[in-house]
């Protein structure tokens, strides 16, 4: 069950709780990436290698996940770490819905860190890709090359932000927001240098696939029983979203209109 206290007590057990440092979101900040190798802000759990495995068919697409990641991380209205895409698959009358629930995949090839002029953007020894906000100056590069689109500017600090596997909670023992929001266990997270870890169990026992793979960014968020259809879009139109902007009476600002059908 998602919110089994022995899930929320793994990462402890794996001993990430040893990490001192910030215990916010909002404090997450780091003054010389590469520079301070003593910072376990930068360095993260030396020993593991993040990841997550998102198994489709738990997913329900009730956008929970969004919710929790938008409160914990305070996201800036209208922008989103993680969102769960909705697509309708087929046509009438053999259709279903499809739910792709997305963030950054902490490639263990990031274009958005190989561009960063600054050093701002980079990735931890636990394969964390972080942005250090005091660094960032906003060029905006680093938006321009992920190829998945899970970058955005930060409406108030005016930096790019994006998914950081909510390190602050791993540092505090506790698994990201978004997993342990998530009503249908979906989303599992741990790391793969552990071979008794759920996430490294999942992915001996199923096959999966990532987004975009022929992008070479070698993501390491990996799906079960991703649709093949689905495999090279990364975006849909996200049906809650909509009905919210509808409401408020907003322009479709920040997901492009792509085909509400993939068939
Ligand atoms: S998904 Fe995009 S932002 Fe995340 S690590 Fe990959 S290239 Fe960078
Ligand atoms: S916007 Fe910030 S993080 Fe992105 S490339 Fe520029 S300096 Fe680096």
């Amino acid at each position: 069950m998602p919110n089994d206290p022995s899930r929320r007590r793994f990462l402890k057990q794996g001993g990430i709780a040893a990490l001192a440092g910030a215990t916010s979101a909002q404090a997450f900040s780091l003054k010389n990436p590469g520079r301070d190798a003593q910072d376990p802000r930068y360095i993260g759990d030396a020993k593991a290698h993040y990841a997550m495995v998102i198994d489709l068919r738990q997913c329900v697409g009730c956008q929970a996940c969004t919710a929790a990641c938008k409160v914990e991380n305070a996201v800036p209205k209208e922008q989103y770490r993680t969102f769960v895409s909705e697509f309708e698959i087929g046509t009438f009358p053999h259709v279903r819905k499809g739910y792709v629930p997305q963030l950054c995949n902490h490639c263990d090839n990031p274009s958005c860190v190989s561009v960063c002029p600054t050093g701002a953007t980079f990735k931890r020894k636990d394969g964390i890709v972080v942005v250090d906000s005091e660094i960032c100056w906003g060029c905006g590069y680093c938006l321009n090359a992920c190829p998945y689109d899970k970058r955005y500017f930060n409406a108030q600090t005016k930096v790019a932000d994006k998914c950081t596997f909510c390190a602050h909670r791993l540092q505090d023992g506790l698994l990201p927001s978004c997993v342990e929001t998530c009503v249908g266990g979906a989303r599992i997270f741990g790391d793969q240098n552990d071979p008794n870890s759920e996430v490294s169990k999942m992915l001996a026992t199923f096959p999966t696939s990532v987004l975009k793979p022929h992008q070479g960014n070698a993501p390491q968020v990996f799906y079960i029983s991703l649709d093949s259809r689905l495999e090279a879009v990364h975006e849909a139109t996200p049906m809650l979203d909509d009905v919210v902007r509808k409401e408020l009476g907003l322009l479709d600002k920040e997901w492009p209109k792509l085909p509400r059908g993939v068939s």
